[in-house]
């Protein structure tokens, strides 16, 4: 069983992009907003302004009040849109309940989507373009492949089943009104799990020697672990840790879509290159 090893790779693509931004002398801007102080989203808001000050991008982070006004949100977003030293732009989810998500995600520029949120947006969402460098990076084809994705959130589930059909896997969704997923999951070559449940997983339920990507993140008793229960280990053939697997891409490949806005933006690249994983 190999753990596929996310801290590391993610640490090598970081080093690239900066390289590259050194090399083009430029410091590209991404600008993250926050409404309300959910424990974890400051957690993760820290490490991808670490993430983009460690290659030399800059972060500016607005923080409102959970009491703020939607209406004083989404003027701020339509400054951040039209102001050319901001190159990416991304609200952290999940906000408020009193706010409207899709309707602030919707206001971002698709040019500065780099969470790729908005229908349409060329790019790809961090957490489905951190598991297929993963995959690409560990020369995991998915062609042909019998692939279940647990969880169809429009932020990692859907994403996730785009990326796996445009590698010519068959993929099935399944999700909380899914009869008998343990029917599911036992036929999966690769089983990629993103709902939000400890131990929804364990042996039992997986093909021997599956590929399991656990892009759960659960805090019990101040820990953090996944989705997957660790006794799957005697029987998959690859699997992501949880911490150091599928997060540390995730933040990585956030600053890579803000380096490809600000190309893109400069007329340096195309949005053919913005869409390709590259
Ligand atoms: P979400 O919006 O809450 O979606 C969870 C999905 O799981 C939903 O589609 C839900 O089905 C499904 N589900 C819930 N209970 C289920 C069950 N018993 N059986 C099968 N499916 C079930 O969450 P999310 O934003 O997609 O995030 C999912 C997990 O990934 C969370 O743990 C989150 O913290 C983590 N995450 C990790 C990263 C990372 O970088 N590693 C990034 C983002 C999120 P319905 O659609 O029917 O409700």
């Amino acid at each position: 069983m190999i753990l596929l090893d996310g801290k590391n790779l993610s640490a090598k693509i970081k080093d690239e992009i900066k390289g590259n931004v050194e090399s083009y002398k430029v410091t590209p801007v991404l600008a993250v907003i926050t409404i309300g102080d959910d424990p974890a989203s400051k957690i993760y808001v820290n490490n991808k302004k670490k993430a983009c000050e460690y290659v030399g991008m800059s972060f500016l982070h607005l923080s409102f009040d959970e009491s703020v006004n939607e209406e004083k949100v989404i003027k701020k977003i339509k400054e951040l849109n039209k102001d050319k030293y901001i190159n990416g732009i991304i609200v952290q989810l999940p906000l408020p309940k009193k706010f409207n998500e899709d309707r602030i995600v919707n206001t971002v520029d698709i040019n500065k989507d780099v969470d790729g949120f908005r229908s349409g947006s060329a790019f790809v969402p961090p957490v489905a373009y951190g598991v297929m460098e993963i995959f690409d990076y560990y020369k995991i084809n998915l062609e042909g492949k019998n692939i279940v994705v647990i969880g169809r959130s429009k932020a990692v589930g859907i994403p996730m089943v785009r990326e796996c059909l445009k590698r010519n896997a068959t993929v099935t969704i399944c999700h909380s009104k899914t009869e008998n997923l343990k029917q599911y999951t036992k036929n999966a070559d690769i089983l990629i799990v993103a709902v939000g449940k400890k131990n929804i997983i364990s042996k039992s339920m997986i093909k021997k020697d599956a590929v399991i990507i656990d892009v759960g993140i659960n805090r019990v008793n101040k820990k953090i672990c996944g989705d997957v229960n660790p006794n799957v280990m005697e029987k998959c053939s690859y699997l992501t840790p949880v911490p150091g697997g599928v997060g540390p891409m995730t933040v990585v490949m956030l600053v890579k879509n803000t380096f490809k806005a600000y190309k893109k933006q400069n007329g340096i690249i195309d949005m053919f290159d913005v869409m390709n994983n590259e």
